[in-house]
């Protein structure tokens, strides 16, 4: 769909007259988040437009970010009650057990599905979808969905906020009427910039670098995270694939591969056939001969964390408002939760007819969510600053807490909880 302005009183195929649009959700960017947001209101029949500046084109094509993303129990809830879970569950791969190592320390930590079976009915940790396949199933429900408009690629360029509404324009000119904007624009947010709200940021000395492997061996299900001097090191199962050539099938897992800057750039130099040599090396021989399918790619890490969430008839959702470091596959769970409660806001409001951009909703939203927020990024940021060092004393504290962890089962139930995205208790 294009963003074309019209021409002046004509009306054009989007309903839009003398180049304006109207819809009570503004959605600025369609990225995981943002299109979940769109699919939830639009599953309630809420009026919605949802832009982002990519055309659907780029974001569906294979070398477009190359990542899969580990999708939580909780997340799991999130993306069926926008319709979203079905059409992805047969490419999606089950966690059922999650395997912890540091360096070379002969002690690990095994987490197996069944111990939390009283709380999730025997359900995996989650799994593991490729984020472009998420995309897909995205772009196929707002299809669907009546009430939503999906413009891309057309960027926000300007957004005006009043006490009585928002209007938005685009690059090519076009008009946006809403009662509230959402900024779900990742990482660089110009609704977070507009609304001058600033942020806590750093950086890691760390890249992570994201590839598909195949294998000979099959992974039963298990997810290994080795923590590394450099960073830690994740082995993550995927679907089988057919096999690009001849019969059969490649057990495949995805890779995210923590490692200092100028060391990820040697391991992006290597040809394929020495890439592959490194990636036996480090992995040993669990899963058999690896070799490496696809593109190679590079995340440099850091963290984001907006002051506030709301404005003046405005809240940031996902990475626009806070993004962590990937270490427990965290990031876009914690979007989720972010949508999940939005959505609910939102959704009650309408059906009681009223203003969607309520001070007293944008109130409730930035209570409830900034604390779970703030507390992934602080553990994720102190669990990589621990596990990511050869400090003497950190490390034997390492294997102390590992051991800890092993043998008091409230406390392996509170880091199984966690990895299942169902909260604290
Ligand atoms: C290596 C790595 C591994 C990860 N693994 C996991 C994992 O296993 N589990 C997990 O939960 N999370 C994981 N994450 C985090 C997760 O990928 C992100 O949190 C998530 O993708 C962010 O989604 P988003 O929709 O908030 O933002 P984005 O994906 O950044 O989307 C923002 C969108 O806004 C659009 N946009 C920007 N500006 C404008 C504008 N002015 N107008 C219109 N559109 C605009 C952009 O085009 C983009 O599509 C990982 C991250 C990394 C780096």
């Amino acid at each position: 769909m294009t963003t074309t302005r019209s021409a002046t009183c004509a009306q054009d195929a989007l309903g839009r007259k003398d180049g304006t649009l109207s819809c009570r959700v503004l959605i600025v960017g369609g990225g995981l988040a943002g299109l979940t947001l769109a699919a939830r209101l639009g599953k309630a029949g809420l009026p919605v437009i949802v832009a982002d500046r990519e055309s659907k084109k780029a974001r569906a094509a294979l070398p477009f970010d190359g990542r899969t993303t580990a999708i939580s129990f909780g997340s799991q809830q999130v993306l069926d009650g926008a319709g979203l879970w079905r059409p992805l569950l047969p490419d999606a791969e089950p966690i059922l057990d999650i395997r912890i190592a540091d360096d070379r320390q002969p002690l690990f930590l095994h987490f197996d599905h069944r111990e939390m079976a009283s709380e999730s009915d025997g359900a995996p940790f989650g799994h593991i979808i490729e984020n472009r396949l998420i995309r897909l199933a995205q772009f196929a429900a707002l299809d669907d969905l009546k009430s939503v408009t999906h413009l891309a690629p057309a960027t926000v360029t300007a957004i005006d906020r009043t006490d009585e509404a928002v209007a938005a324009t685009l690059a090519d000119g076009t008009q946006i009427k809403a009662e509230i904007v959402i900024g779900a624009d990742g990482r660089g947010s110009m609704v977070r910039q507009d609304a001058s709200i600033g942020f806590r940021r750093w950086r890691y000395n760390q890249h992570a670098i994201v590839c598909t492997i195949a294998h000979a061996k099959p992974h039963a299900g298990l997810a290994l995270e080795h923590f590394m001097p450099e960073g830690p090191f994740a082995v993550l199962p995927m679907t089988d694939a057919p096999k690009a050539k001849g019969a059969g099938v490649d057990h495949r897992s995805s890779i995210v591969w923590t490692e200092r800057p100028a060391r990820a750039d040697y391991f992006l130099g290597l040809s394929v056939a020495d890439f592959n040599k490194a990636l036996n090396e480090r992995m040993g021989d669990y899963l058999g001969r690896v070799r490496l399918l696809g593109d190679r790619f590079r995340y440099p890490l850091g963290v984001l964390h907006a002051r506030r969430y709301t404005d003046m008839r405005m809240a940031l959702i996902g990475e626009a408002a806070h993004a962590i470091h990937p270490i427990a596959g965290q990031g876009l769970n914690l979007g989720l939760r972010d949508v999940a409660l939005l959505s609910e806001l939102l959704i009650d409001r309408a059906r009681l007819g009223l203003d969607l951009g309520d001070r007293g909703l944008l109130a409730t939203y930035e209570r409830r969510r900034r604390p779970d927020n703030a507390t992934m990024l602080a553990t994720t940021d102190l669990l990589n600053r621990l596990f990511s060092n050869r400090v003497l004393p950190i490390r034997a504290a390492r294997g102390l807490g590992l051991e800890m962890v092993g043998r008091l089962p409230p406390l392996k139930r509170f880091f199984m909880r966690q990895a299942m995205g169902l909260g604290l208790r």
